[in-house]
């Protein structure tokens, strides 16, 4: 059973599939690949051909709030930075399902924050939305330093919220406290363990 995470920034995606791992799903995290994948030399050297030596941080590696800066600011910039790397991260995620489909995993959470407009939706047998009111997302956005005007240009490039919401079978309400989450999350692990059995049979 492969479980994709829908939401909006903040909305408390990774927390919730932190959740689901902790139950003992396997988890796919697509940012973390993607910023692996970033730290390749070759990818960094197309990056400094694009955008020039100050991308990249007196340490060697990317620094990645440059980068935001230049995409989040040019819509095209995006989608170039995108065409470079999401086909590499679907065929990292691609084969990850692929091992752990052999090993009978019996959950997988995919937590791919653009998702919704992703292909790798079709990979998913289930889709869940974890909801959490504007304002608690803007709070929860501050640690990262994101005004509320930064996470609105950031929400403004993805898929609205509403269609997500559309997308999905299930819903986790994530305006209440952790504990509140967890409970929801344990629920819904338990039931989808009970389509996968059922439809097994
Ligand atoms: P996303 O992956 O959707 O961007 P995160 O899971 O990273 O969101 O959550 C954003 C921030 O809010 C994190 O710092 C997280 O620890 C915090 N957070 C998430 N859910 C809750 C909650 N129910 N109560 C308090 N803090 C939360």
């Amino acid at each position: 059973m492969i479980l994709g995470i829908l939401g909006g920034i903040g909305s408390g995606k990774s927390t919730v599939t932190r959740m689901f791992a902790d139950l003992g799903a396997k988890t796919l995290d697509a940012d973390a690949i993607a910023h692996e994948l970033i730290e390749r030399e070759d990818t960094k050297s197309t990056l400094r051909q694009w955008w020039g030596d100050e991308i990249i941080s007196e340490d060697g590696t990317v620094d990645r709030t440059k980068i935001a800066e230049r995409v989040f600011s040019d819509a095209e910039e995006l989608v170039r930075l995108e065409r470079l790397l999401h086909p590499e991260v679907r065929a990292r995620i691609e084969e990850k399902i692929s091992e752990f489909k052999e090993n009978n995993e019996k959950l997988v959470v995919l937590d791919v924050p653009l998702l919704a407009s992703s292909t790798l939706r079709d990979f998913c047998d289930e889709i869940l939305f974890v909801n959490s009111t504007e304002a608690l997302r803007e709070t929860r956005v501050k640690v990262r330093g994101w005004s509320p005007d930064e996470l609105k240009r950031r929400e403004a490039q993805q898929v609205p919220e509403s269609d997500k919401k559309i997308l999905a079978n299930s819903i986790i309400n994530n305006s209440g406290s952790l504990n509140e989450t967890r409970q929801q999350v344990e629920d819904l692990y338990e039931s989808l363990l009970a389509i996968d059995f059922t439809e097994r049979e």
